[in-house]
């Protein structure tokens, strides 16, 4: 196995990738060095910037440069040390519709040079283009990857078998499953560029996730073209293991500033919001006085520096078990960031299935979009899976979430305690007491203080769809169970009706009684001894 995965947080993953060059870790950055035109030096990304990996593109080095690269060896030809990928000229097909040079030289050329990470010619399928022909990008490309295991002749080079289909995700499905039955080492998802570039991160995700879904999960995913610092969250978070980015370069060309919550020209900056060591030691002033070539190197450094900054977070994060935390932050740096994360709810299921549940710290809820949670779907799952009631449970005492947490110990609970301890010992036993509270739905006393049921904060007041959520999570856990009565101590100011309608609409379905006491409409004194009131004609009847 070249890929090791040693830390997990949503599908992100902590890894380590063997290559013939050296073992990396993940989530990596190639940095995409273009030998005609290259702003700042292999030797320097790896020394100053401690980068370990680099990409560049095998068919404009055989274009240009022929056999060079093949005589000194691709690492002394870039001057670079540790690992180096090669891409195989499919963008160039994407932009130019054609490239000179067929599959198999491109292997062979690839195997000549020496890459570590190699790529075969795929035919990207591109964005906006008819089922008809992105069906032909999958067939051809699928063609092209079965024939290459024939060609090839090392095997000391981690091979990449892209996965085309556009915006079409029945396709890209289909072509991940049959390029996951071949034994490529790596696996990339292809065309996302132009997807990226008109913002279009909800089809990202939709695109990433029919590939991860479909793919050996074992093995590191590859996104291409994942350029800015952005979206690398969401990009690590749905499972990509490695991304390139021109992006860096590219921008600094056009005198844009790239930060981790998005782009500035550098004409319109009167401060720098970076203390790397470029930004440190100059005003963004001396910058534009600079000559074009110095700026654009001023420019690609920073930009690097800021995605290896953003790509170290991420990393801590994961080992925090905080990547949603994170992710939720910089969402919020674009609409159609957040819009693309609202679209993680629909693969809930699935993020579950691989996140760890159990950390090392508790979780932080904002808002309904954190209900995509994997902590929370997993709750949800288990709860109905494998919860039972204690069986001589008659009554159902529902209280709202208490402000400090475990519940057992806040003075609200220890108040009802009392009443509860008030009655017959023989009689209490016919209680339960579950509490509704957000995030999490209905929380039976006895697991209150298991994680991450007491360990989260939760910002108030509730959204609608929180509140909706927690109600219907109570309703489908009363339709579940076999009480006599339902006995709700109802907040109306923090809870609206939601929870109160869906306990009274349930209870009428499966002819149970219903009781409620509105706690905040009457005085402590007051809900006690209704509350001993209900309990005791209810549990004499
Ligand atoms: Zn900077």
């Amino acid at each position: 196995m070249s890929f090791e995965t040693k830390e997990k947080d949503l599908l992100a993953r902590i890894g380590r990738l063997k290559t013939k060059s050296g073992t990396v870790e993940t989530p990596l950055l190639f940095p995409v060095i273009n030998p005609n035109i290259q702003p700042v030096s292999p030797r320097k990304l790896q020394e100053d910037f401690g980068l370990e990996a680099v990409i560049t593109n095998a068919y404009i080095l055989k274009n240009r440069f022929q056999n060079k690269p093949a005589e000194k060896g691709l690492h002394s030809f870039l001057d670079f040390d540790r690992v180096i990928m090669t891409d195989s000229g499919a963008y160039q097909i994407l932009v130019y519709g054609d490239v000179e040079v067929s599959p198999a030289e491109i292997i062979e050329y690839q195997e000549r040079i020496g890459s570590d990470i190699a790529t075969i010619l795929d035919i990207p399928t591109g964005w906006k283009v008819p089922r008809e022909q992105a069906e032909k990008t999958v067939a051809e490309t699928l063609q092209r990857a079965k024939d290459f295991f024939k060609i090839k002749t090392r095997e000391d080079i981690l091979w990449v078998g892209p996965v085309q289909g556009g915006r079409h995700l029945d396709l890209v499905a289909k072509s991940a499953v049959e390029m996951g039955k071949l034994p490529f080492q790596v696996h990339a998802l292809g065309s996302p560029t132009e997807v990226m570039e008109s913002y279009r991160f909800d089809v990202l995700v939709d695109m990433i996730m029919t590939a991860k879904m479909n793919l050996p999960i074992e093995r590191p995913l590859h996104l291409f073209g994942a350029g800015h610092p952005i979206m690398f969250s969401l990009a690590v978070a749905l499972g990509c293991d490695l991304f390139d980015s021109a992006a860096y370069a590219l921008y600094a060309r056009e005198n844009r500033y790239m930060t981790e919550n998005g782009t500035w020209r550098l004409s319109e900056l009167d401060y720098f919001p970076c203390q790397c060591p470029k930004c440190a030691s100059e005003t963004p002033k001396e910058v534009v006085q600079k000559t074009p070539k110095e700026r654009e190197t001023f420019l690609a450094e920073h930009n690097l520096h800021v995605c290896v900054a953003e790509l170290k977070r991420i990393k801590q994060a994961i080992r925090d078990g905080r990547l949603w935390e994170h992710l939720e932050m910089r969402a919020h740096a674009h609409p159609t960031l957040l819009t693309a994360v609202k679209k993680l709810e629909n693969y809930g299921d699935f993020i579950e299935k691989y996140s760890p549940t159990a950390k090392k710290s508790g979780l932080f809820f904002f808002n309904s979009v954190g209900l995509a949670r994997p902590e929370i779907i997993h709750y949800r799952h288990r709860m109905l899976e494998r919860y039972c009631p204690p069986e001589d449970a008659k009554i159902l005492l529902l209280m709202p979430q208490t402000r400090s947490k475990p519940f057992r110990k806040a003075h609200e609970f220890k108040k009802v305690k009392q009443v509860l301890q008030r009655l017959d010992k023989a009689l209490s036993g016919y209680i339960h007491v579950c509490f509704y509270a957000a995030p999490f739905g209905l929380i039976p006393l006895e697991l209150d203080e298991v994680y991450p049921l007491s360990q989260h904060e939760t910002a108030l007041p509730l959204d609608k769809e929180t509140i909706e959520y927690v109600a219907n999570q109570v309703a489908d856990y009363i339709k579940r169970t076999r009480y006599e009565t339902i006995l709700l101590l109802h907040d109306s100011q923090q809870w609206n009706d939601s929870v109160k309608k869906a306990c009274r609409k349930t209870c009428r379905e499966k002819g149970m009684r219903f009781e409620h006491v509105n706690i905040k409409a009457e005085g402590t004194k007051n809900i006690l001894t209704r509350l001993e009131m209900i309990l005791k004609k209810n549990l004499s009847e």
